[in-house]
């Protein structure tokens, strides 16, 4: 019987994006009568361990000390160790930063095929295919992943979680054999988004872009999401224009997100943008310009100045709490 492998980082726990990229694990190996395994990288973490045996045929746990915390080099010579035995016919990770990294090179080590940024996972006449927006999510592409594995990083949310208790997973501890010539030096650490949870995970995001016109506003815009329990995130050319993190851009090049509510603010809504928050459940927008193409895509909107209507948000909120 053919094996499936879905790449976790059981640090992040088993949290919706796990959920997603399982449950897309799940029904692919479901539909090629192959088993589900779960390699999950970094401490262990019993709740994720039990969580994800619940969906999988087994949780391989590979928690030894080099994988505490990410290291791209470290990470993709355990990933190509635990995956190369069970010969898989496929191997699925998120569309994470970290996942983003390793896949590629994971395929190729492991003599695959491999595709990003997955929307569809489909098994036709024994062959997976997959499905991706193209042009900035102008058109989709569909794409047959021809040599085995077929390596996949999914967008997330795009799949529902696996039903739990679709299986009863075994348990096991594996550990992989790293060289110190492996390891990359660690010289300093930064850390920009202390504190803040994952925009990826927010169920509410407020982002700028250029026609804020500069950095304050980014602040306006913090104390409406922290008023409401959401995030910031931004547009690209907002990025460029270092009036936030990059870490904040939204979009093809940028994050991808899926809240219940995203707010684009002085945002044009370019399709590089559209491309990463097009998951979105509900999209609203304050454009100065009704022809502004990123009314297309909502929802609401309010043909307004952003300097008239995000003063008067800020007050309601405030007279609401
Ligand atoms: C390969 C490639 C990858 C890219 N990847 C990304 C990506 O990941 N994410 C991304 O965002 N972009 C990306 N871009 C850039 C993208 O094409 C756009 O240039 C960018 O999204 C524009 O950002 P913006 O909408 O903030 O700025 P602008 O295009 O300058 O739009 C500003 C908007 O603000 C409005 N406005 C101005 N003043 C006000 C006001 N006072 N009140 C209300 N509204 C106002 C304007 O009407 C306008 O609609 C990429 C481009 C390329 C070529």
């Amino acid at each position: 019987m053919s094996n499936v492998v879905v790449c976790l980082f059981s640090a992040s726990g088993y949290d919706r994006a796990a959920q997603g990229v399982a449950g897309a694990g799940r029904r692919l190996a479901d539909s090629l009568g192959a088993k589900m395994h779960i390699v999950a990288i970094g401490p262990s973490n019993p709740d994720f361990n039990s969580q994800a045996a619940a969906v999988a045929d087994s949780v391989i746990v590979a928690d030894q000390a080099e994988l505490s915390e990410y290291q791209p080099e470290i990470c993709l010579e355990a990933l190509k160790q635990l995956c190369r035995p069970l010969e898989p016919r496929a191997v699925i990770l998120s569309n994470d930063t970290w996942s983003q990294e390793l896949a590629p090179r994971l395929a190729h080590r492991l003599g695959g095929s491999a595709a990003g940024d997955c929307l569809d996972l489909t098994v036709v006449d024994g062959s997976i295919r997959i499905k991706r927006s193209v042009y900035g999510g102008k058109a989709v592409a569909t794409i047959e992943l021809k040599r085995s594995p077929a390596v996949a990083w999914v967008r997330s949310r795009a799949f529902d979680p696996a039903a739990l208790a679709a299986s009863t997973g075994e348990i096991k501890h594996a550990s992989a054999e790293i060289k110190p010539d492996d390891r990359t030096r660690i010289v300093e650490r930064k850390s920009e988004t202390s504190g803040e949870a994952r925009l990826e995970d927010a169920k509410l995001i407020i982002s700028g872009g250029r026609g804020l016109g500069g950095p304050e506003p980014f602040k306006d815009l913090q104390e409406v999401a922290a008023m409401l329990g959401g995030q910031v995130g931004a547009s690209r050319a907002a990025c460029d224009s270092g009036w936030c993190p990059p870490s904040w851009q939204i979009g093809q090049t940028g994050k991808k997100v899926a809240p219940g509510l995203y707010l684009a603010v002085a945002i044009q809504g370019a399709s590089q943008h559209i491309a990463g928050m097009s998951d979105s459940k509900v999209v609203a927008a304050v454009n100065i310009d009704p022809d502004a193409p990123i009314f297309k895509h909502c929802k609401f909107g309010i043909v307004e100045d952003y300097k008239k209507v995000i003063p008067l948000l800020k007050e309601k909120l405030a007279a609401m709490k």
